[in-house]
């Protein structure tokens, strides 16, 4: 008896000296933990993000509260997928929809949407293209009588308590993915960051403007051509989302990539392995979820 009861006080001993030695960095990890991912939130349909699972090709939703955004609509072959899907979720209109770039990965379904939705602003740089999908945009936009709007840099639009800010805008580039429109959106103590299919050139020019984000959406698929490690640093996120498709020619996403993303600690979400990932936030936490959706035509 008097053994047990001398192990036991041992035991108690050898715990309070590890929680001296080390408990705040006990704390440290469980509050991390717990403060910002997958906390039940007290409304948790009020804002949310869907990095929508489009295959090798972009298409992001943005909720805030009866508001909706568009950023990207997939390739062509998604495009009657996308309206399908934003049907079943009860969308009839979209405050803003913005076509980041005129690769058809960004803008092959907006004609689709386009002709199904009604849009309050349409945001696309202004840069023209030779190809099918661009002249089918600019058709579907005259046919529905909607504006080409050009957001200038470094102006802010709002969707009810989020606020949208244009960290860049380029019609002038030798890479067309180097016009892409970059957004950071924050909501209350959370903030995202979207890159289109941007790389470094932009990333270096942008360097010095608040990149501070707590969510990235990985430039370019996961190329090497972005994700600077100059530029991860200051981005700082704590989750990186790579849309990309399981077989693609591009080795979309790089190695280097996802090391440097692991190295900095970032939790990374990818659309050919998760699917379609939806973030809910309450302006402090987030709740990750990944779904199927019929949304991938590839
Ligand atoms: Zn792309």
């Amino acid at each position: 008896m008097k053994n047990l009861i001398r192990n036991i006080i041992g035991i108690l001993l050898l715990i309070l000296l590890i929680y001296i030695a080390y408990g705040t960095e006990i704390k440290d990890y469980f509050s991390k933990e717990n403060k910002h991912e997958n906390v039940v939130l007290n409304d948790k349909d009020k804002f949310k993000i869907y990095f929508i699972d489009v295959g090798e090709a972009d298409c992001t939703l943005i909720k805030n509260g009866n508001e909706y955004t568009l950023i990207d609509a997939g390739n062509n072959h998604d495009g009657l997928k996308l309206v399908d899907y934003f049907k079943s979720l009860g969308i009839t209109k979209f405050k803003y929809v913005i076509a980041t770039h005129l690769h058809e990965d960004h803008i092959g379904g907006m004609d689709y949407i386009i002709k199904n939705f009604d849009i309050e602003h349409y945001y696309m740089p202004d840069v023209t293209s030779e190809y099918l999908t661009f002249t089918e945009v600019v058709n579907a936009l005259k046919e529905k009588h909607i504006k080409w709007e050009v957001p200038e840099m470094d102006s802010t639009f709002n969707m009810g308590d989020a606020k949208f800010t244009v960290l860049w805008i380029s019609k002038d580039e030798e890479e067309i993915n180097d016009t892409s429109i970059v957004l950071k959106l924050d909501f209350k103590n959370t903030s995202y960051l979207f890159t289109g299919d941007a790389t470094k050139n932009v990333e270096l020019k942008i360097l010095d403007k608040d990149l501070k984000s707590d969510v990235l959406k990985v430039s370019h698929h996961g190329s090497s051509d972005a994700s600077s490690s100059q530029f991860l640093v200051k981005v700082d996120p704590k989750y990186a989302i790579i849309s990309v498709a399981t077989v693609n020619d591009y080795h979309h996403p790089h190695d280097i990539t996802l090391k440097k993303l692991n190295e900095l600690n970032v939790k990374t979400y990818r659309t050919d392995k998760d699917g379609t990932i939806v973030l809910s936030s309450d302006g402090e936490n987030y709740y990750f979820e990944t779904i199927k959706t019929d949304t991938n035509n590839e």
